[in-house]
Parts: C-alpha cells; structure tokens; sequence
C-alpha cells in the first residue's frame, strides 16, 4: 500500500565545465561515486541514490534533467558543484525540471590540508564559490529547492537529506493519486470545501465522488468466508471482549471493511472521505474499517475532507519505516487548567491504530449522532513522545499549510466512559499562544497527526509542492505571526507575476 521508498531513486548529479581538463574531471567523477556510494549505503537515507555522469555543458545538463522528469522511479535530484559550473548553462535544464531537487552545498575535503594545500587543491575544491554560481542561479530562476549545507559525511547532512527525500517521495506519490469520496461533504462546513480542480492542477492527485450506494454494491458482495478472516484478524489484533449483540455488530462492520477494501483495490485509491450524513445502504458509521484501512496507508478525511485525506497519505509516505504513528485527528476538546492547559484530540471513531499505545480495544457504542446502528470501533490510548499536528486549507488564491509541534502527555485520570481513541497534547509553545494563531492562520479542525515525522518534513513538502508554510511552535509570536501572514497576503499576489 505504502511504496518502499528503497525502491525510488535520487539522482545525483555534479556539475562542473571544461576548463579544467580531463585528469581534474576524473578526480570529480570518482569523488561524486564516492559520495553516492556513502549516501546509498547509508541505512538512515530513504531512498535509493543513483549516481549520474559529471555534466559539463548546457545540453548535457538538459538532457539529464529531461530524463530525470520522465523516469517513473526517479523521485528527485541532489546536484552538487565539486567545482565552478557557470550557471547560464543550466538555466535550460532547471526551467524544464519538474521534479524536487536538493542544492548539496558539500565540499569532498572536508578540512584545508593545512601543510600540503596548493593551487591543484584550490582548483579541486571549489565548491565555495561554485555552490554561490548555481545558487544564484537558482534563485534568479526562482526554482524553490532545498539547500542543504556542510559536510557529506556530517550527520546533520544525512539526516536533512532523508527528510527531504522523505517529502519528494511523499510528492512522488501524490502524482496520479486517486482519492474516493463516498457521499460529499458535511453540509455547510466550509473548511472541508475547496477547489478540487486546482488541487488537480497544483498537487497532482484526482478527487472523486461516488454514490454510497456505489459502496453498498460492494458490501452486498462480500462473503461468509471474508467476514471470518477478518473477525479472526481482529481477535488476534485486538482486545476483544464483547457479548452476542456487539459481536454481531462487529461482523456487519468486517462485512463493511471488506466492501471498502474491495472498491478500493479495484479502483486503485490511496485515500477516500466519507460522512456520517450520507451511509444510506449502510447499516452503521464505518469506524473499525476506516481505522484499519488508515493503518494500512490509506489517506482518511471525515465529513468529506479530501484535503486532510490526501494530507494523511502523504504523512504516512513520509513516515514509512519510522517509528511512531500517523493518523487523522481533530482538536476535541480543551483542558484549560492553568496548570497544565492541553487539547484532547480524538474524532467520532476515525483515529488510527498506528498510534495506539499497545493493544487496541475493540468495542461496540452506540453513536450520538447519524442515526444509525451502534458502530464498532477500536479505543485506545497513545504513548508520550512528540508530535505534530498539520493542517491545509484552501485560501481562495493559494494552499497554506499550517505545522504546529506538540508533546503528547498522559491523561490526569483514567477517562473509563469515553468510548473513542483519544490524544493528549500540549502544543507548542503553549495553548494560547498556539490556539490563537491556529485561528488567526484559519487552520482546520481536522489535522494529519503523526509522531513518526517532524515539522522539518512538513517544511520541505510545502516547499517542493509549492505553498504557503506557517509554522506555530516555540519561537512563535502573535504580533510576529500576524505581520507572517500579511507578507504572505501580499507575497502570493505578487508571486506568479515572478515566474
Ligand atoms: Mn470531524
């Protein structure tokens, strides 16, 4: 469900020119080997890096960067100036390129050989001035990329360069990406709306409505023999303690969770909403299902939310393979005690097991809201450690992206009666300065939580797809935070007269 990020490839590529001579050039291509050779053997790197031949003149940049936008594989490219490219010849190849990139400002050496430097070394190691020519460049072409400073054996470098490819992989993913929306949205709310069209256009992926009834099709045809696979699945999963009628319930909603599987597989879906408001056919909210799908790498928005459904996939492209998990959430309800002020997080039903604290239950309620059948669902709690909460919203004339980094704290007390799986959190740097700008940045009640990624992978995707990044953490402050958004009012009329 989730690619192997393993499997994706990285580009490395090294401009230099031909002004040098050929015995310098091979000295360049042996140590850019040398470097793709460290990177990709490097377990706390993502991806596959891939090394590419020296390039030395305009149309060969151009061509290699052609190749790069049309490789399925290829998820984005890393270059590196070992020595002095002028920059004019990749203003061809960079205004083609439509893949991420990263500006590797690393030099090979990584001290002045203080006894034995000579002019031959000078001439070797230039990146210090050569990194300046294609920074330049890149700026003057207002080409967003990630710069990436210092050594390349420095574990800072390393860890930078996994989070951006973390990103471009998540990007990668989104390219072609198929989201289900069964039934619209919750009627009247705004925050869930957008423009479907332009998300298409500017995030790559396709949103799409279907009949619930298209849904109940599916579930009408599941088996016998696929509801016993899945209730075994969940007696060895989960804490199952449950008489004959919440069994029963348990059953219809394996029958529902197979019936979405099975639309989902054949419809080639990487993420899907549904509402409460619009389940005709279907006997109850499906809870269990969705929380099972979303930790199976399934992107999940509630109430139609196919914006924080195509958000959670990319979170969870982005964590694979780390530790912690990634979920759908929504700020529930506050604890506003001077004392420690914190925000339950929760949601009707819909919050993924990937951050349960051990063993899920998995429990029948009856639902408040919606009218229909008790739905099964799976409670939990989750472990301290930290987090972030990520939210997107369609600002009319642009996408913006609001990051805020939390601590996930126990609860005062045990919460015996509250049936759902539930969060606590302090954001940072604390609940008002973060509720207050959260609002003024008119952040979403719905959130990707995760506590595998951090605010430095948001960075990047908001970055490489292009749109307005706030950022509420520990430096924030509201008169600094209000002038951001100003700026940013101005800045994105401004922008697209630039390029
Ligand atoms: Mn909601």
């Amino acid at each position: 469900m989730i690619p192997e990020l393993k499997k994706l490839e990285v580009w490395f590529i090294t401009g230099s020119q031909h002004l040098y001579g050929d015995d310098t050039l091979k000295q360049v291509n042996a140590h850019s080997k040398e470097i793709v050779g460290y990177l990709d053997a490097n377990k706390n790197i993502a991806c596959k890096v891939i090394f590419k031949p020296v390039v030395t003149t305009s149309d060969e940049i151009t061509r290699i960067l052609i190749e790069a936008n049309t490789s399925t594989n290829c998820i984005g490219v890393i270059t590196w100036m070992h020595t002095f490219s002028p920059a004019k010849m990749w203003i061809t190849g960079l205004g083609m390129l439509q893949k991420p990139f990263v500006h590797l400002h690393t030099q090979f050496n990584r001290d002045i050989p203080w006894d034995s430097i000579d002019m031959d070394f000078m001439n070797l190691n230039q990146s210090a001035h050569g990194g300046r020519e294609f920074g330049f460049i890149c700026s003057r072409l207002r080409k967003n990329r990630k710069v990436i400073a210092g050594h390349w054996q420095d574990e800072d470098v390393v860890s930078k360069m996994d989070v951006w490819m973390r990103a471009a992989c998540a990007w990668h993913d989104w390219q072609g990406m198929k989201i289900a929306r069964f039934g619209d949205n919750m009627r009247e709310v705004a925050v869930t709306e957008g423009d479907k069209v332009e998300a298409q256009k500017k995030f790559g992926y396709s949103v799409n409505g279907y009949g619930v009834s298209d849904l109940v099709a599916f579930i009408d045809k599941v088996t016998d023999k696929q509801i016993d696979k899945l209730v075994t699945a969940y007696t060895n999963e989960y804490k199952v303690e449950l008489d004959a009628r919440q069994m029963a319930g348990v059953k219809e909603s394996a029958r529902i969770e197979a019936g979405m599987r099975d639309f989902l597989e054949e419809g080639n879906f990487k993420a899907f909403t549904n509402t409460f408001e619009d389940l005709h056919g279907m006997t109850q909210l499906p809870g269990l299902p969705t929380q099972r799908l979303m930790a199976d790498g399934y992107g999940f928005g509630a109430e139609g939310d196919w914006k924080t459904a195509a958000l959670i996939r990319a979170m969870k492209v982005m964590a694979s393979g780390l530790d912690g998990g990634t979920s759908f959430m929504e700020d529930y309800t506050y604890h506003l005690n001077p004392k420690g002020m914190k925000v339950l997080g929760a949601h009707m039903l819909e919050i993924c097991p990937s951050i349960a604290d051990g063993k899920a239950s998995l429990e029948v309620h009856p639902l408040g809201i919606g009218g229909k059948a008790d739905p099964a669902r799976l409670v939990f709690n989750v472990p301290q450690g930290k987090g972030i909460n990520v939210s997107m919203m369609d600002m009319g004339n642009r996408f913006r992206m609001v990051t805020n980094p939390c601590t996930v704290v126990p609860p005062d007390s045990d919460m015996p009666k509250l049936p759902v799986a539930r969060v606590l959190w302090q954001p940072m740097p604390e609940l008002k300065t973060a509720a207050t700008a959260w609002i003024l940045a008119g952040g979403a009640h719905h959130t990707g939580f995760s506590m595998a990624i951090t605010k430095e992978h948001m960075e990047d995707f908001a970055e490489i797809a292009g749109i307005e990044y706030l950022l509420i953490d520990e430096d924030t402050k509201i008169s600094d935070f209000k002038k951001d958004i100003q700026v940013n009012e101005i800045y994105y009329l401004l922008a697209k007269g630039l390029v």
